[in-house]
């Protein structure tokens, strides 16, 4: 089979750099001249313990993390955290603000709610389709924390700045654009991410969690749904991912070393955002979902003037070589992910592929 790889523009689990694959590749059979594969290490050994520590490094270097932060690995998806969040931090007299930008903030808050745990959805921009991020919110004084989706993924919008929560702790799942450029963590209480959007395989995902939140949370949990097991263990309480986490290494390792830490690859994210949009902006055959101020850098999601006409655009994309540019089941139309890893070259094609199509199909 001479199959080539494609442009892939896949939401996630997404593409990878080359580079972390072929590095994958290189060492799989013989990891580090232990004569085993990441994959049969024990978790216990110092192989891995160099893995998790040099992951826990720089993804603390990358984000200018100060000592009281901890980055911790956890299973269950971001979709785990959204439950885990009001567990740990909602006693029965305490409340929360959130957000609603949809979809993902949309069943954070389902799962506080079937808790049973207080809580004010502050802002939501439902009534125009999650088309935009909410502005000027007032939050409640008496919240633990606001909880926000820094990306919504599906409908392709981003919060470009974050709202002043006047010292309330921000809890972000960031699953889809974490890495992708520098943040003022001061702001931030907690941090989750599920690994396949823009860190890694699919199986782990990291939290961010400062230590006076630690201090605050819920301890009488099971363990496996307690911050502080995975604090206090350096998330190996029990066997970790540890292939998500070898994979996740890599990629931060990719970040710092090649594409120059979090500054120089959001310019360079900016840049991929604004040719796609820059083009779907001079023509009116490809029209951006997402409220111009709200755009997501990440997930760029577009209509044609048919659903027919999309349909044929997403099949002849992939028979082009261009993966993953039909939107998410729940809102049709097009999107195409540009994650970290889609290089300025994909988006170059993907956008001489778009022009052809449209002179064709007009
Ligand atoms: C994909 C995604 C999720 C769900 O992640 P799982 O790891 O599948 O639970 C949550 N939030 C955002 C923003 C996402 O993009």
């Amino acid at each position: 089979m001479t199959q080539q790889r494609i442009y892939n523009f896949n939401a996630g689990p997404a593409a990878l750099p080359l580079q972390v694959l072929q590095e994958i590749q290189t060492s799989f059979l013989n990891f580090d001249n232990s004569g085993m594969s990441i994959t049969e290490i024990s978790h216990r050994s110092s192989y891995f313990d160099d893995v998790i520590n040099d992951a826990v490094a720089r993804a603390k270097r990358l984000l200018n993390l100060d000592d009281r932060f901890h980055v911790l690995f956890i299973q269950g998806g971001a979709s785990l955290q959204f439950a885990m969040v009001p567990m740990n931090f909602l006693s029965s007299d305490d409340t929360a603000d959130y957000i609603d930008t949809g979809t993902w903030s949309t069943k954070a808050i389902t799962e506080a709610k079937i808790q049973n745990k207080n809580y004010t959805v502050v802002a939501s921009s439902e009534e125009n389709n999650f088309s935009y991020i909410p502005k000027n919110i007032q939050f409640s004084e008496n919240a633990k924390y606001v909880h926000l989706t820094s990306n919504n993924t599906i409908k392709g919008t981003q919060f470009h700045e974050f709202p002043d929560t006047k010292g309330i702790p921000i809890v972000c799942d960031m699953s889809s654009d974490i890495f992708s450029r520098s943040l003022d963590m001061e702001k931030f209480g907690l941090i989750y991410a599920g690994a396949q959007k823009n860190l890694g395989p699919s199986g782990t995902c990291m939290v961010i969690i400062r230590q006076d939140m630690l201090d605050m949370a819920n301890e009488n949990l099971p363990s496996m749904l307690k911050y502080s097991t995975y604090s206090s263990k350096n998330s190996m309480y029990n066997t970790p991912p540890c292939f998500g986490i070898y994979t996740i290494d890599l990629v931060l390792k990719w970040i710092e070393e090649e594409m120059g830490g979090l500054e120089k690859i959001e310019e360079y994210n900016r840049q991929k955002a604004a040719l796609l949009y820059d083009f779907m902006g001079s023509t009116s055959f490809y029209n951006a979902t997402a409220q111009e101020d709200s755009r997501s850098l990440m997930n760029v999601t577009f209509r044609l003037p048919t659903e027919a006409q999309e349909k044929l655009f997403v099949a002849k994309a992939m028979e082009n070589g261009f993966g993953g540019l039909k939107g998410h089941r729940s809102v049709g139309g097009c999107r195409a992910s540009i994650y970290n890893a889609a290089t300025m070259e994909s988006i170059d094609n993907l956008i001489k592929f778009m022009e052809t199509f449209a002179e064709e199909n007009k």
